[in-house]
């Protein structure tokens, strides 16, 4: 004999006897609001298989923008060779300015790990800034914002100038910390804008932002405004003349279908 029973997957046939066959869809349910595709249909396409990572490390899908042994995927600001110091395993701002990756992106998920400068040396915006620049446009800010005093809407994980994080949760200078960010690109229609740039932003496993638009692009002392520009750009990190440093980046492209 069996019986039936809600689970957290749904109506089930439990039997006591014997396993059961279950179905694999169905083909006679009502179709879904907005969608071609029937509720449970059997013939929706099943979402391709993905390795995840481990502790951060990049899933199996992921494009790797850095793992530690060089800078192919990065350029200077002239278009040549970005020139950070590679050291044990991260890459570190040394002064030859920001690089940008030779690939551009539009709407993406991105990880990566930083680190701020272990000796203290500055005070406020000058301690260990830097930042991650999406469409080389958008800012998430970079700081060692622990027991460091500075305007909210500059602190780490501030969407610069625009928004602080909803909390601080900045680590102490020199150890590693985790953004793992959902970026999603403005949409622009001619000169006018029909969606603007937003973003979720966890920094070390806590949600800062969530889907927080911004207010145009990235400035300093002044309101920031759209500008119409393509809809992918290169990733940019910034150097702020702190010797940041940075390891496990990778990237994930954002489909439009979602
Ligand atoms: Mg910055």
């Amino acid at each position: 004999m069996g019986w039936l029973s809600f689970t957290a997957c749904g109506l089930i046939w439990v039997s006591s006897t014997s396993a059961q066959e279950h179905p694999t869809g169905y083909t006679d349910t009502p179709t879904l609001p907005g969608s071609r595709w029937k509720v449970h249909d059997d013939e929706r396409p099943r979402p391709s298989v993905v390795q995840s990572g481990i502790d951060g490390s990049a899933p199996s899908d992921a494009l790797v923008l850095f793992d530690g042994k060089n800078l192919n995927e990065w350029q200077s600001g002239d278009g040549k060779d970005a020139k950070w110091r590679l050291v044990n395993g991260a890459m570190e701002v040394n002064g030859t300015g920001s690089i940008r990756t030779r690939r551009e992106f539009g709407d993406v998920q991105l990880h990566l790990e930083w680190a701020s400068p272990k000796n203290v040396e500055s005070n406020s915006q000058g301690r260990g800034n830097s930042g991650v620049f999406f469409l080389g446009r958008y800012e998430v800010q970079i700081l060692d914002s622990y027991d460091n005093v500075s305007y909210a809407d500059g602190q780490a994980a501030a969407m610069y100038g625009q928004h602080p994080p909803a909390v601080n949760v900045c680590r102490k200078p020199g150890e590693w910390q985790t953004f793992d960010i959902l970026f999603e690109a403005p949409r622009f229609e001619g000169d006018s804008l029909q969606r603007p740039a937003r973003a979720t932003v966890i920094h070390n496993g806590v949600i800062v932002h969530h889907a927080r638009e911004f207010l145009g692009l990235t400035t300093h002392r002044a309101i920031a405004q759209y500008q119409p520009h393509p809809v992918r750009g290169p990733l940019q990190l910034q150097d702020h003349g702190n010797p940041v440093r940075f390891r496990n980046v990778w990237i994930r492209e954002l489909g439009s279908d979602r």
